[in-house]
């Protein structure tokens, strides 16, 4: 018998979070963001669970396309850093693969293969400053496409915002006037916008196409508020099986380090799930976890195929019950903040050790 830790991933709960983002996305239609594996739940299952709605998909990069491809599907995927040699814009026209255009560089491959180029989109940097062209080159830029034949395959621009999980921050504003100042002479052409976090930004326009990435997954995008806050289900369910229970004496320690001492008499149960499984290190003492849907804590530190959690408010647990790491009890955006991270690491990394069961 295989280990029982896995990944469940609900994809009811990703259809579900879609429809909330584009109920959100006001005129906008949203392209799903499935970059990383589709944030670890698998692009395959996820791309096809959202085949019947989603008109547009989103990833970092070429061979994620390619995934989306291999599942039958034939929406437009936009890859949001472009590609990587100007051989691979034949493939994209091909492919129906939209890349996002972001440097001069890229800008040469596309007049290189002008006349292979595919559909594309310019990327404006309108203050994240990874990115993009500046608002003031969008003109000298769209020239070089006219002189080069390549324009009528120019489908329209985005921007990314840098502030948008603060929803008051003032930069959001000020990113978005730009980008519409910026983009005003092309009104024809389409506009894109809005990572998760700004479909939730009261009064934002998010133009043509917003993207949302995480908040399909059930995680939260804003500092301080968990996706189940925000009415989002969570798409995957981490578990793993409860192999042995001791009662520990107090004085007594328990895991690398002997971070953890009991000062009372504590019974504690060892879980199967440790970082060699993406379940992250730095989630210490106190890190909630959830059995039979009872909330529980762990204990010491994390080791790479184990952990510890008290089972004082878990009385009933026994070996071979199953442990919810992060799923509808606990928030893997909670899990998250007690290690000092967010909740897209979390779900992006659990690795190639936990199989993913989907349901
Ligand atoms: C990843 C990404 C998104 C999605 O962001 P979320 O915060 O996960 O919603 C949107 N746009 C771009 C350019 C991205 O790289």
């Amino acid at each position: 018998m295989p280990r029982p830790t896995v990944a469940r991933i609900h994809l009811d709960a990703i259809r579900h979070n879609y429809r909330l983002a584009c109920g959100l996305a006001g005129q906008a239609q949203a392209m799903a963001v499935i970059k990383a594996d589709g944030y670890g739940h698998g692009i395959g299952p996820v791309a096809s669970a959202l085949a019947g709605e989603a008109r547009r998909y989103a990833v970092a990069c070429i061979e994620e396309a390619t995934r989306i491809r291999a599942e039958g599907l034939s929406q437009p995927v936009v890859l949001l850093q472009g590609v990587h040699e100007a051989a691979d814009l034949p493939t994209c026209n091909e492919q129906g693969f939209e890349p996002v255009i972001h440097s001069p560089r890229q800008l040469a491959w596309l007049k290189e293969k002008s006349e292979a180029a595919p559909r594309f989109w310019l990327k404006v940097n309108t203050g994240m400053n990874r990115l993009g062209f500046r608002p003031h080159e969008l003109t000298s830029v769209v020239d070089q496409l006219a002189n080069t034949g390549c324009q009528a395959r120019l489908l329209g621009f985005v921007t990314h915002f840098a502030c948008a999980d603060h929803t008051e921050h003032p930069m959001t504003a000020e990113q978005t006037r730009l980008f519409e100042q910026a983009t005003a002479p092309w009104p024809a052409l389409m506009r894109s916008v809005g990572n998760s976090a700004a479909h939730f930004r009261e009064g934002q326009t998010l133009f043509d196409w917003s993207r949302p990435g995480i908040m399909l997954y059930g995680g939260s995008p804003l500092e301080s508020r968990t996706g189940l806050d925000l009415g989002l289900m969570p798409a995957m369910t981490l578990e793993a099986p409860l192999i042995a229970t001791r009662i520990l004496q107090p004085g007594e320690s328990v895991g690398y380090g002997a971070t953890w001492t009991a000062e009372h008499q504590t019974r504690m149960g060892m879980v199967a799930i440790g970082y060699g499984d993406g379940y992250p290190r730095h989630a210490g003492t106190g890190t909630p976890a959830a059995i039979n849907g009872q909330r529980v804590r762990l204990l010491g530190r994390v080791s790479m195929d184990m952990l510890a959690v008290d089972l004082t408010q878990a009385p009933a647990a026994g070996e071979g019950d199953t442990v919810e790491l992060w799923g509808p009890t606990v928030s893997v955006d909670e899990v998250a903040m007690h290690a000092g991270t967010i909740g897209y690491e979390l779900l992006t990394g659990v690795t190639a050790r936990v199989p993913r069961i989907y349901q």
